[in-house]
């Protein structure tokens, strides 16, 4: 069993005369079992969140709760949890196989030949057996990297906790163990947190995603929710790789007002906007795409400013043609289509993909239509 609950968490650090809330008023309830990716810009308090759930920072105000129980006064050692950090943290002057086995002399009165045993399976199961003999300085960063999680999963504990665990590692050997994690999480089923900042991790191995700024929870959400339904603004310009598009308007009636271009809505889209008037519209880049139908209400004439080939698809700068000194937006567009710099081309958003925020508070007013 493992589940973990933070309620109304808080970490205040002292900064001099002042003080600097890290982590405010963090509320996560976590299943047995479930993956959680925690994300956010630099210095949101991410790190901070996992260290308290570890033990290794004290929480200011709130409760961590494993299976029901608050461990806000538990050593790490008497917590049941295993992290992995960046570092890898192994000790040098130990061999693989002291490496895994160290931590349970350590917290636990297990025999001798039950931890061999538990070194021998986890080594298995990381495919490092080969390496018990080694000491750290003679693996690649891929295997150190085997080492600190077979290390964590010997312990066996209620929750995995893991800070960045796979930043130190070039972009290939990063994706195979993107995938190695993903499927020790379907054999071990272990509660996992995990920290990073990486899109592509928060995206595919979270069964949900936190998203975390300046110590305030945005959205605990599955991947695609927070793809496609964000809360704010925010949420928004965080999750998707190239971002949201955003461009301020004021609806005028049933349109919507931007610097270069007009924008009707229809009454769905009208209801859930009810009487806000200062507004921005968000749109995706690969919902912006050219279209021969000429201008019209939805379709715009822009110009090509660069175009970043990527093989399978081009990311488009365009501007719209009626402000040429206004701010370019992005376009995901078929790697196929030419275009280059200078081009005119129609681009078409339709209504069922825009997004919708309150331009003062940011909160999402209208998020795209998922029925089509
Ligand atoms: P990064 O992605 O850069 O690792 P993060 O989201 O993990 O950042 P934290 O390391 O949790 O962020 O830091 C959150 C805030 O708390 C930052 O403003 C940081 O400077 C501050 N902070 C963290 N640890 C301490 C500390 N021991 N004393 C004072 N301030 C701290």
């Amino acid at each position: 069993m493992g589940t973990l609950e933070l309620d109304d968490v808080t970490k205040v650090f002292p900064d001099g005369d002042g003080e600097i809330v890290a982590v405010d008023g963090v509320d996560v309830e976590m299943r047995d079992g479930e993956f959680l990716v925690v994300v956010g810009p630099s210095g949101c308090g991410k790190s901070t969140t996992l260290r308290m759930v570890a033990g290794l920072e004290r929480v200011t105000s709130g409760e961590i709760r494993l299976d029901g129980a608050v461990v806000n006064d538990v050593k790490p050692q008497h917590r049941n949890i295993a992290m992995v950090f960046q570092s890898y943290a192994l000790y040098p002057h130990m061999t693989v196989r002291e490496n895994m086995a160290f931590g349970l002399e350590e917290s636990t009165d297990l025999p001798d030949d039950e931890i061999e045993a538990r070194v021998a399976d986890a080594a298995d199961t990381m495919g490092i057996g080969e390496l018990l003999d080694r000491k750290p300085s003679d693996l690649s960063g891929g295997q150190r990297q085997r080492v600190a999680l077979g290390r964590a999963i010997v312990r066996d504990p209620a929750v995995f906790l893991m800070d960045e665990p796979l930043s130190n590692l070039d972009a290939k050997l990063r994706s195979e163990m993107r995938t190695e994690l993903q499927r020790l999480q379907d054999e071990l089923d272990v509660t996992t947190m995990y920290v990073t900042h990486d899109q592509t991790e928060a995206m595919t191995m979270g069964d949900r995603i936190a998203i975390l700024d300046a110590g305030e929870l945005q959205q605990v959400a599955t991947p695609l929710e927070c793809y496609h339904e964000p809360a704010n603004r925010f949420v928004a310009g965080f999750i998707g790789d190239p971002s949201m598009n955003f461009f301020d308007v004021e609806r005028d009636g049933d349109t919507l007002v931007g610097d270069a271009f007009e924008y009707p809505l229809s009454k769905s889209t009208l209801d859930d906007v009810g009487g806000a008037t200062d507004l921005v519209l968000g749109v995706r880049p690969e919902d912006i795409s050219p279209t021969d139908a000429g201008a019209g209400a939805h379709a715009f004439r822009t110009v090509v400013e660069v175009v970043e080939p990527m093989g399978d698809e081009n990311t488009v700068y365009l501007r719209f043609e009626d402000a040429p000194d206004g701010e370019t937006f992005i376009a995901t567009i078929d790697g196929l289509e030419r275009l280059a710099a200078g081009d005119t081309v129609t681009v078409e958003v339709p209504e069922t993909t825009v997004h919708l925020f309150d331009g003062r508070s940011g909160e999402a007013v209208h998020n795209r239509d998922l029925t089509d």
